[in-house]
């Protein structure tokens, strides 16, 4: 399938004659019908609700319109519960999905009332004592071990993951936690990451559901909700079948039906905790070709960076081009996409065929909505770009500035270098 941008190059000349490259860009109406397509694909659960992962695009302008949806935010920091609770998230709207968390986050996350879950059984004494009791309702994060397989192959291997508990692990927290007078339990699992099948959510359903089941028998605790966290990907790559959310939330409609109801557990709630799926599509990252320099290969090199998009640089991942108003032109040149960094791996794109780039082409990189200016860095003291949302009505609003080098220095406050700063 061919890949387009959701801007045309009309609209983007116009948008640079106010805000020079680099910048993500949003779209809003992208991410307000997909948002509506997820509400309706678990409509059919009564205590359905997503908790938007707010490492994968932590800007307010975007968390506040999952807001007027009933979505919640999924922290994992103290930066991203500041975030969420500044923003008026009421605390059942907070997941606190940690891992080695420090005693302070632990503390922020007791202060707003934030749902916990536990990613070790060791971290329940560790917060007891730094809360001094626990909330009414507490969730773990189970960890399957072994090899992840769903229909079509192996997905991972969560046995190599960090995170989570062993089976005997939760049993024993659940009993721990009963003990201490917690009244309302969930279980969280987070097995395997960017899906791009209908299967995932439903087969990782399948196995917590069995696994509620068995822990209300043996251990006697209410279940209240299950959170099948993550891991819904999405098409990076133009010969990729985007998921169908619609029969992804039957799948887990069906497996809900198959266990949890004839079990006398109609009652529990499913939470989803997706990120790149929410916004991943609905982002892009724009940059101009300010070179173009043949060595050994024919590199364009662009005024974005590894800093603005870390994922090629770090994973080798995979993001489209699209070189604006060439889009019908043949794919007949071979080139690495660069940025600026002194760093080899600053590039966007490997050996990739695109049409003829001409210096000051603007081109489009797709795909940044999520995990994109979240996970930018600042080596070489560069600075991260800014954010723009593509509103409904087609205008343009600047959501987060371009850094300066005042908010790089910020943190030499104590040495006086500002003062000689040029
Ligand atoms: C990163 C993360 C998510 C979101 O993952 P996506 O792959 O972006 O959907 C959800 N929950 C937890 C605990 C995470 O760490």
């Amino acid at each position: 399938m061919k890949k387009l941008p959701f801007v045309t190059k009309e609209q983007l000349q116009e948008i640079v004659k106010t805000y020079p490259t680099p910048f993500h860009l949003y779209d809003e109406k992208g991410i307000r019908e997909n948002a509506k397509a997820v509400k309706e694909a678990f409509s059919w659960n009564p205590g359905y609700r997503e908790y938007f992962a707010v490492k994968a695009l932590p800007n307010p302008f975007i968390l506040k319109i999952f807001q007027e949806y009933g979505f919640g935010c999924d922290c994992a920091s103290t930066t991203e519960l500041m975030l969420a609770d500044a923003l008026g998230f009421e605390p059942d709207q907070i997941m606190f999905s940690s891992n080695d968390t420090p005693a302070s986050e632990y503390k922020l996350a007791s202060e707003v009332n934030a749902v916990v879950n536990f990613d070790d059984i060791t971290h329940i004494s560790f917060f007891e004592k730094i809360a001094g009791k626990f909330p009414e309702t507490v969730c773990c994060r189970y960890n399957p071990g072994g090899v992840y397989e769903i229909s079509n192959g192996i997905m991972d291997n969560p046995g190599d993951s960090k995170y989570g508990m062993t089976k005997a692990q939760l049993f024993q927290a659940f009993k721990i936690l009963k003990n201490k007078g917690v009244k309302h339990f969930g279980i969280h699992s987070f097995l395997v990451s960017n899906t791009v099948t209908n299967d995932y959510y439903p087969t990782l359903a399948r196995t917590l559901f069995e696994l509620a089941v068995e822990l209300k028998n043996e251990v006697g605790v209410h279940i209240s909700f299950i959170n099948l966290s993550g891991g819904v990907g999405i098409a990076y790559r133009p010969d990729q079948t985007p998921n169908d959310i619609r029969k992804i939330g039957e799948g887990v409609h069906k497996a809900y039906d198959d266990i949890l109801t004839p079990a006398g557990m109609g009652d529990v709630s499913i939470y989803t905790e997706m990120g790149r799926f929410m916004t991943g599509p609905y982002g892009c990252l724009v940059t101009t070709a300010i070179h173009e320099k043949n060595i050994y290969k024919n590199y364009i090199g662009v005024d974005a960076c590894a800093v603005d998009l870390m994922r090629p640089a770090m994973y080798g991942a995979y993001h489209h081009i699209t070189v604006m108003g060439k889009e019908d032109q043949e794919c007949d040149h071979l080139y690495d996409i660069t940025g600026s960094l002194c760093e080899n791996n600053d590039k966007f794109a490997i050996d990739r065929m695109l049409p003829k780039i001409d210096l000051g082409d603007l081109l489009v990189i797709h795909d940044t909505g999520a995990h994109g200016y979240s996970m930018g860095y600042n080596y070489n003291g560069k600075l991260k770009s800014k954010e723009l949302l593509l509103k409904e009505d087609g205008s343009v609003q600047l959501i987060r500035r371009a850094e300066t080098p005042k908010d790089y220095f910020a943190t030499f406050d104590c040495f006086d270098i500002l003062k000689n700063m040029r």
